[in-house]
């Protein structure tokens, strides 16, 4: 990344009065965090901004439903047909932008700021520091280049794309100036026990039931992956339907199955009840790349955490990811 695109991405957020701001689909908390986080602190600049994602059902996952900012959320279909500037948030390529993936194309300037290795680099300008923990880190980097103060409202939806994208200070990722942003954000006042028991520590009474149903089905092969070992299961409509729950409350499922020792990558496959396409979740331990196995499938995400969507059948999309990991190279440690 160079230096100027830092200093062409601070000139179109300052000398634009009117900014739309889109993240992926079926956002998580980084996606939703460090767009909210950029848009109230344009909104204290006092520009004109809306925000929103192109899936439906247009709702807040419930476990962000008390971040500062959803005032700025329009549904998809109320979004500026032709935005003078278009920001994208965690997104790594322009289709991860769903029905809003349009807009890249006839917005005058489109501002990508991502951390996404896989980034396609479908902006005018692209911010994709790929060895930023969240998204949401890049955001600070720009606040602080545009001199914005970091308030508690902006600080909360930082911290919920900083703890949610290091898995609560877990992953890799988890850097020391990670931990000097956690202290810089907790310094605001932000009250993080409670963010971060919305978003680990409460679900539905029908989710702890699914996870049992689908963790019950959870199939392990050991033979897999060269030999490292699969564990996967799969989350069906009728699942979803049976405890009211949509795929937002279902993103934890893949921590739980991927804790299987015997086992280097794990697979959640869920069917969206929208299009009834299947969306793949994949982890692995350290061994094997499944971001680039994720891309050489038509989709991506990081080196150890990545998904693709898949229009064909349960059998048919395993049959395919098994091949895949299974070319894949082994890593050294
Ligand atoms: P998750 O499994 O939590 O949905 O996603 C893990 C990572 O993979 C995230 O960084 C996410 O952006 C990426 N990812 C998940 N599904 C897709 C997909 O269908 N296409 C692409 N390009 N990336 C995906
Ligand atoms: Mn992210």
């Amino acid at each position: 990344m160079t230096t100027n695109a830092w200093g062409e991405a601070v000139g179109l957020l300052l000398e634009h009065d009117e900014i739309a701001l889109a993240c992926h689909v079926n956002p998580d908390g980084d996606a939703l965090g460090s767009m909210l986080a950029m848009g109230i602190a344009l909104r204290g600049l006092g520009k004109r901004v809306v925000a929103s994602w192109g899936s439906e059902p247009f709702e807040v996952p419930t476990a962000y439903a008390g971040l500062p900012g959803l005032d700025l959320l329009v549904p998809a279909r109320e979004f500026p047909a032709a935005p003078a500037l278009l920001v994208t948030f965690d997104t790594g390529s322009a289709d991860r932008l769903g029905s809003l993936a349009d807009r890249v194309d006839v917005a005058q300037h489109v501002l990508v700021v991502d951390h996404h290795i896989s980034n396609t680099r479908f902006g005018s300008v692209n911010l994709i520091d790929r060895d930023a923990a969240a998204t949401a880190v890049v955001v600070v980097e720009l606040l602080d280049l545009m001199s914005v103060e970091l308030t508690a409202e902006i600080a909360a939806p930082v911290y919920t794309g900083l703890v949610t994208d290091t898995g609560s200070f877990k992953y890799a990722a988890t850097t020391p100036s990670v931990h000097a942003l956690a202290a810089r954000l907790l310094e605001t006042g932000i009250r993080h026990d409670v963010i971060s028991r919305q978003i680990w520590d409460t679900t539905s009474f029908g989710y702890v039931k699914l996870l049992g149903l689908v963790c019950a089905r959870a199939v392990l092969e050991t033979d897999q992956v060269g030999g490292l070992g699969l564990v996967w299961t799969a989350i069906g409509v009728e699942d979803l339907d049976r405890y009211s729950l949509g795929l937002a409350d279902v993103e934890g499922v893949i921590d739980v199955v991927r804790a299987a020792r015997e086992a280097e990558v794990a697979v959640v496959v869920k069917t969206d009840p929208e299009d009834g396409l299947l969306k793949v979740s994949t982890r692995s331990k350290g061994q094997i790349d499944v971001g680039a196995v994720c891309v050489s499938l038509g989709g991506g995400g990081h080196r150890f955490a990545a998904g693709f969507t898949s229009d064909a059948s349960l059998p048919d999309t395993m049959a395919r990811l098994r091949a895949a990991l299974a070319a894949a190279p082994h890593l050294a440690d």
